[in-house]
């Protein structure tokens, strides 16, 4: 992790002479060197050792941090431990940092609960019941903030807690700032992983910090809430990493409808006229983390054939309960690929004879999935699978890759391709303090980058400025400091017809986009979405002041995006 940042703010207090409030704000450091255990380097008297100390951030590197509110206490001791550091060939990395109340005294609890505990003397049975208690506030303060992920990473001898709230990164708010020592965070990992875990979803029996290990934490009442979790450690050099994805699994709440994602009226028009397809497959793209599996099962729990029809679905393993869906769980072993493959088309063998009126397949990426839609469709049923892809225009090179190997000819043959949706996920902006574009000013983060967007828009795509809105740095109270306020779904919706289809068949990908785009009203503030790509979604959001324009750069820039003209659409006619 990058921590210059940090840094640049720690200089700029220091010079102000501000104080750091927060654990977090420390520098990376190894050891605190006056922490009274037996081992530390340094001893300072009982009175002051919580109001001044030293931590150790490199080889022969230290910093001095003292507590802002006792000056005058430890002004002495700051000297003598800078002379004593100097004795023993330490070198100051910057000026001593003045501390908020409680920091110095948080800072040298946690070191000695290191040192302690690498005592091996403590009573493993309160161990346990420490580490549920952490793992618990964690899972609990996600819940309660609708994170979507918790992420543990041990980094520079120090455990950092991250919750990912409206897409981003923050740092656990809870009272030690999301920050503990690698033992107590690897404690309440592992005992997530060895006693939450759902039975025969684990892949290694016991936890171990030296391998990846994969679970399902099974679900639970949290906060009032159903919430599950799939659980991924990745060993590293400097430490462990743990991620839990959170999964709300509440089966009695309500399907949440296309519009409540935040998909157009025109994308609805083209899913639902999917849904009353007899058979073809529907292609779900997007990256981890999109809410492609929050749509499938809209699509799925509104389909009109819900109830009626046998709906089936393959998974790896089962993450949300899905209305009237009978849900096959399949576990595939990554290092067993032939053996995944035969085991996964057993599966799908059967379901043939089952009468299947729409088999959800999970994610195609392999032949033997590939080869398993082909079956479903061609036998007359609806299939549908997620494709690992970037935009529409990635779908078709995805599945023809060398990984997955589908033909051209196969994939372009009429009614095996019912339906491409792609969809990302953009934070909204918090209505109460999203700035406009015209109050925007120099000093404001990134203003330099907005300033030149809004040229861009004025000059390029003829939008005014004052008709967006920016995420305000710090937000308000309202929507926690975060500036965003919850997530909504971007798309871009394709209905392959002949031409289309015909174009892809030769290869002809770009024409083939073109030829899409050329359907649009070419209006970029018309809700009407036919045609348009997740670009032209997002830049529409941000034109009702939904989402921060800026958004729109994760799928193409302002400066190359290609705005057609009816000459262009003329010329998607002449493609043949
Ligand atoms: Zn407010
Ligand atoms: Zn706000």
């Amino acid at each position: 992790m990058n921590r210059d940042p940090a840094l640049n703010v720690l200089a700029t207090q220091a010079d102000k002479s501000l104080k750091v409030e927060k654990l977090s704000e420390l520098p990376a450091f190894s050891r605190v060197l006056t922490d009274g255990s037996a081992g530390a380097l340094l001893k300072l008297p009982a009175a002051v050792e919580k109001h001044v100390c030293a931590i150790e951030t490199g080889v022969k590197r230290a910093i001095i941090l003292y507590d802002a509110e006792k000056v005058a206490l430890v002004r002495p001791f700051i000297s003598h431990l800078r002379g004593k550091l100097i004795a023993e060939k330490f070198t100051f990395e910057r000026p001593e940092i003045g501390c908020g109340g409680g920091v110095i005294e948080h800072l040298i609890e946690n070191s000695r609960t290191k040192t302690d505990n690498t005592d091996g003397e403590e009573d493993p049975a309160l161990a346990q019941s420490k580490a549920k208690e952490i793992f618990e506030s964690w899972v609990a303060l996600a819940v309660q903030e609708r994170a979507t992920d918790i992420h543990v990473q041990v980094v520079n001898n120090i455990a950092e807690v991250k919750l990912r709230v409206d897409g981003e990164l923050e740092f656990l708010r809870d009272q030690q700032g999301g920050v503990y020592t690698p033992l107590q965070a690897e404690r309440a990992v592992a005992w997530a992983y060895n006693n939450a875990s759902g039975k025969g979803s684990n892949s290694n029996s016991q936890f171990s910090v030296g391998e990846n290990l994969y679970c399902m934490i099974a679900a639970r009442e949290v906060g009032g809430k159903r919430v599950a979790m799939r659980y991924q450690s990745i060993r590293g050099w400097a430490g462990i990493k743990v991620v839990c994805r959170l999964l709300y699994v509440d089966i009695d709440a309500p399907t949440l409808s296309y519009e409540q994602l935040g998909y157009a009226l025109s994308h609805m028009k083209q899913l639902k006229s999917a849904s009353n397809t007899p058979s073809g497959t529907i292609i779900f793209a997007g990256v981890t983390g999109s809410g492609k599996t929050t749509t499938l099962k809209t699509f799925i729990e509104t389909h009109p054939g819900n109830g009626t029809d046998a709906f089936y679905s393959i998974e790896d393993p089962v993450e949300y309960p899905l209305r009237g869906v009978h849900q096959i769980p399949i576990q595939r072993d990554l290092l067993d690929r032939k053996g995944s493959a035969a085991k996964y088309a057993e599966v799908v063998a059967g379901l043939m004879r089952a009468d299947p009126g729409c088999v959800l397949m999970g994610e195609i990426r392999d032949p033997a999935t590939a080869i398993s839609a082909q079956q479903i469709v061609e036998t007359g049923h609806m299939a549908c699978g997620t494709v690992h892809a970037h935009l529409i225009s990635g779908i078709v090179p995805r599945l023809t890759n060398e990984e997955i190997g589908m033909s051209r000819d196969v994939l372009t043959n009429p009614n095996i391709l019912t339906l491409l949706v792609y969809q990302a996920l953009v934070p909204k902006l918090c209505p109460h303090c999203k700035i406009g574009g015209r109050l925007y000013q120099q000093g404001m983060s990134d203003a330099e980058h907005v300033f030149e967007l809004l040229d861009t828009l004025e000059n390029r795509f003829q939008l005014e400025r004052d008709l967006f809105y920016f995420k305000k740095q710090g937000g308000c109270p309202h929507c926690k400091h975060r500036g965003t306020a919850g997530l909504s779904v971007v798309a871009e919706i394709l209905t392959p017809d002949r031409k289309w289809l015909n174009l892809i068949r030769q290869g002809k990908d770009y024409e083939a986009m073109m030829y899409y785009r050329s359907k649009s009203d070419g209006n970029f503030r018309s809700e009407n979405m036919d045609g348009k790509t997740v670009f032209e979604h997002t830049l529409y959001k941000a034109l009702l002041g939904e989402v921060d324009p800026r958004h729109c750069e994760r799928f193409d820039s302002f400066d190359r995006f290609e705005i057609m003209n009816d000459a262009d659409r003329a010329e998607t006619a002449c493609y043949t």
